[in-house]
């Protein structure tokens, strides 16, 4: 067969993997052609993240130390997680790990991975506290891995956050962010559904943020493969027409936002008109729609309304 003298000819991780010998630059040709055969359209750029993990450098060295061997264990951890790949588990599952926003995040099948859409969610929330703060504390509804209420709270010091969630799993990735980014003192993980851990704290939030689960039912199954087979429904479906989250967070975000404060809620395509209309209908203003770098309407926002007075009962939750 002659071809490439690095490649192994049984594939990565079949038969007779690892071979005796080989180089970063061999291992990586084979692992990008496993992968390209298994259709994956990032085949290439997969198996870069996945073999730079295996040996514990940067990407860029894979390029800088092509020619030089692998050990037979590294070999063989990157053949496993090629292997995975191959079934379409997501790459940030397989590592671990996930970038928002500069944050590296802790990632796994409990929560959503954070997805770069909602990076302009936590821009725009930013944006709304330069512009109409100094504010004290937001809260985020269903934080997953954590990744909002971390990003928010790197970006404003100032800013207490309580991230409510009520999966298990999700908490305990949450938690494990919130520690390792040594954001301890400034977020406040409680579990629960939505508001219901918040009863004590009426009128008091400068800020509600929220990517809810906004994928209709019916159309579940249709989604790539790395969502629908390896990330939790419970942070996808929306109910039937993807939105039942939303309805419960237009109602019931008025009684603990203080007067003019702000809710800014992620949403699915072709969910901001009837959304809008839920936000007007809800006594909401100054509601506003941004679009994601595809174009698509990603993030809706609006205040309740009257004019910023001082959160009340918000000392309790700001440490
Ligand atoms: N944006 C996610 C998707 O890819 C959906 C996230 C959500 O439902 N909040 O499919």
């Amino acid at each position: 067969m002659g071809g490439d003298p690095g490649v192994h000819a049984g594939g990565v991780g079949g038969p007779g993997w690892p071979p005796s010998e080989v180089t970063i630059g061999g291992l990586l040709a084979a692992g990008a052609a496993a992968l390209a055969g298994s259709g994956l359209p990032t085949a290439r750029r997969d198996a870069e993240w996945l073999l730079a993990d295996a040996l514990g450098v940067d990407r860029l060295r894979l390029v800088l130390d092509s020619d030089r061997v692998v050990a037979a264990e590294v070999a063989d951890r990157f053949g496993e997680w090629i292997e995975r790949r191959k079934a379409h588990e997501p790459l940030q599952h397989i590592l671990g790990f996930e970038e928002f926003r500069g944050l590296r995040l802790k990632t796994g099948p409990a929560a959503l991975i954070p997805r770069p859409e909602t990076e302009l969610l936590v821009e725009w929330a930013l944006e709304l506290e330069r512009t109409h703060g100094p504010w004290r504390l937001a809260v985020d509804v269903g934080a997953g891995t954590g990744a909002i209420a971390c990003a928010l709270a790197a970006a404003a010091p100032h800013l207490g956050l309580v991230a409510v969630e009520r999966s298990t799993g999700a908490l305990a990735l949450a938690a494990a962010n919130i520690a390792a980014l040594g954001l301890g003192r400034q977020v406040r993980l409680v579990a629960g559904d939505l508001f219901e851990p918040l009863a004590g704290l009426p009128s008091a939030v400068d800020l509600i943020v929220s990517n809810p689960p906004y994928i209709a039912t019916a159309t579940l199954s249709q989604l790539p493969r790395e969502v629908s087979d390896w990330e939790p429904p419970e942070a996808l479906d929306g109910g039937p027409d993807g939105m039942a989250v939303h309805r419960r967070l237009v109602a019931e975000s008025p009684r603990i936002l203080r007067p003019a404060g702000w809710l800014v809620m992620e949403m699915g395509e072709e969910q901001a008109g009837p959304l809008r209309r839920l936000l007007e209908a809800g006594g909401f203003e100054g509601i506003e729609v941004r679009r994601d770098f595809r174009g698509t309407e990603r993030v809706i926002a609006g205040r309740v309304p009257g004019t910023h007075a001082e959160s009340v009962g918000a000392e309790a939750w700001v440490r």
